[in-house]
């Protein structure tokens, strides 16, 4: 519950990200800002059309229907058009953040498994959640509005200074009161917003780990516990959420005071205006309906601060996700490629280094048995190569190339899990293509004369037939054949020396690697005996190596384990 959180971009590169996005859409960027501009320029028309009313009204004119028509012409225009940019907006929006949150998700799945580990839960889950969830919201509903308030108030402020400089002098007085209104909210914001985001995050963190580790807190009666961990991150994001809101309150009143003073200077200053008989009563009356206009698009920008600072904020942790080193493009690797690991060493979290400097070349085709003590790191070697396991120094080549190794190395692990489900699909897991004459074909190769008495629409795992434990090793060899990867690591199960069981197993293992470059993890040391080359790992270092032969004559560390063995045996 303690590691690391996932990166975080900064503001600078997000608005990189988006703005490549943007211009690899440059037709649909167009048409979205024009019908923005026409939409706000339309709505100019009302208060200059009703200015120039009132001035014919004083003049004592004989219809007032042109300016009636007028104005319903121009609610029309800005009905029509305001939609239309509303739905151009929100798609060029919506478009960009499916690329994004596509590249998230991606990232998500190719993560490895180390980083995985490593992480905390909670927090990848709130950035493919919450945070999509907050931009996608911000995209429909906030951007499209705050893309026609901006450019609302950027043409009334112009037509403002085009019907009298003065007047717009008069309304600029309430500009400071916006600024110091903006400038006491933003530093308060910000922080809380993130927080806010920080304590949802840990939030779903303690659910998702109590949850996925109920069968824990229950065996251990720990309910208490971790339902006090839940409520106090809940406490937590409840208090912060409630003081946002707050702040949010007192935002509004410094607004509305803005909008008082600035309107209250346009008026009395049009009132010394029209007095002199500078200006017309009707161009006071634009300018006041053009100020009174202003307070719905700034308040909205204003307002709208929070949703786009907190869409913000989900920004940068989602493209934090989607910047991490993409894995190497899987290259196509021969059906026989050669594996070299290059000065691998490992440490789990912290600990001591687990595998030191390990330097090993697989020939290809080559089956290399890996045999040591308890301990020595055979199974994180295992884990390394197969690409479960990220080296904390070094690398691993196939074919000399560093690739996506999860995609060309097939991992049978010391334990193996019989999934809930019909024999052949437990098998296909591993090809979900394959035909039920290719699974059975191979449950056949490894040996598993036990499946066709059973089915292969049999209900196999949890809830249906128990398989014995070299039966789901077989099931897991079974997989990996059809799978059929250039490489294949085989971490043995420690099984009784000796056993029927065991013979099966050992043959079954060769029979599924036949022809791939092999890694295995030698419990039983007869298959070490049969494997094309023995290397002999200690302390997390290679001490020995060379065929069973060789290690024998040697009388080295090798040759003990193997009298020890044969005595056993
Ligand atoms: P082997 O398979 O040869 O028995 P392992 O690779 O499983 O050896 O373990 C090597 C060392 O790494 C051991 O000291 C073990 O305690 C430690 N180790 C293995 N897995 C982990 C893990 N997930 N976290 C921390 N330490 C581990
Ligand atoms: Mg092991």
């Amino acid at each position: 519950m303690t590691g690391p959180l996932l990166p975080v971009a900064t503001p600078r590169r997000a608005g990189r990200v988006v703005w490549t996005e943007l211009r690899a859409r440059p037709w649909a960027g167009a048409a979205a800002a024009l019908s923005a501009v026409a939409a706000s320029a339309a709505g100019l028309v009302a208060p200059a059309v009703l200015g120039r009313l009132v001035d014919a009204v004083d003049a004592g004119a004989a219809s007032v229907w042109p300016y009636v028509w007028a104005l319903v012409a121009a609610a029309l225009a800005t009905a029509v058009l305001t939609g239309l940019s509303a739905v151009l907006v929100a798609r060029l929006g919506e478009t960009v953040l499916a690329r994004l949150r596509e590249a998230v998700v991606d990232r998500a799945l190719h993560l490895p498994s180390a980083t995985l580990d490593r992480v905390r839960g909670g927090d990848l889950l709130s950035r493919v959640g919450d945070d999509v969830a907050k931009v996608a919201e911000a995209v429909t509903s906030a951007l499209p509005q705050v893309a026609s308030a901006g450019l609302t108030v950027l043409l009334t402020l112009v037509g403002l200074g085009a019907l009298d400089w003065r007047l717009a002098l008069a309304g600029a007085v309430a500009l400071p009161l916006y600024v110091l209104a903006l400038r006491w909210y933003l530093p308060r914001s910000a922080p809380r917003y993130a927080a806010e985001r920080v304590a949802m995050g840990e939030r779903s963190q303690a659910l998702v780990s109590s949850l996925q580790g109920a069968d824990t807190v229950h065996a251990y009666a720990d309910e208490e516990r971790h339902r006090a961990v839940v409520d106090d991150r809940s406490g937590q994001a409840l208090r912060i959420t409630l003081g946002v809101f707050r702040l949010f309150t007192d935002f509004g009143w410094r607004m509305n005071r803005a909008e008082y003073v600035g309107l209250a200077a346009v008026l009395a200053v049009g009132f010394v205006l029209v007095r002199s008989g500078d200006v017309s009563v009707g161009a006071v009356t634009t300018a006041a309906l053009l100020f009174h206009r202003l307070f719905g698009p700034l308040g909205l920008l204003l307002f709208t601060f929070d949703d786009v600072q907190s869409a913000g904020a989900s920004l940068v942790r989602m493209v934090g996700v989607a910047d991490l080193d993409v894995p190497p493009a899987p290259v196509p690797a021969s059906s026989r490629p050669s594996v070299q690991l290059q000065g691998v060493g490992h440490s789990y979290a912290g600990g001591p280094p687990v595998l030191r400097d390990v330097d090993l070349v697989l020939a290809p085709g080559e089956r290399v048995a890996l045999v040591g003590a308890s301990g020595a790191g055979k199974t994180t070697l295992a884990g390394v190569l197969a690409g479960a396991l990220e080296p904390t120094a070094g690398r691993v080549l196939l074919d000399g190339a560093e690739v996506d190794l999860r995609a060309h190395v097939g991992l049978v692990s010391q334990e193996v899990h019989v999934f809930a489900g019909t024999l052949a699909d437990d098998v296909r897991l591993a090809r979900p293509s394959a035909t039920d004459a290719e699974v059975a074909v191979a449950l056949e190769t490894v040996g598993a004369d036990w499946a066709p008495a059973l089915g292969l629409g049999a209900l196999v795992g949890e809830g249906g037939v128990e398989l014995t434990a070299p039966q789901a090793q077989q099931l897991a060899l079974a997989r990996l054949v059809l799978a059929d990867p250039p490489v294949a690591v085989l971490d043995e199960a420690t099984a009784e020396a000796g056993s029927a069981g065991a013979r099966d197993l050992e043959e079954a293992a060769l029979a599924a690697t036949a022809d791939r470059t092999t890694l295995v993890v030698a419990h039983r040391l007869t298959q070490a005996a049969r494997a094309d080359r023995v290397v002999v790992l200690a302390g997390g270092r290679v001490v020995e190596q060379g065929t069973h032969a060789e290690l024998v004559a040697a009388g080295g560390r090798y040759a003990q384990l193997w009298s020890a063995w044969t005595a056993r045996a």
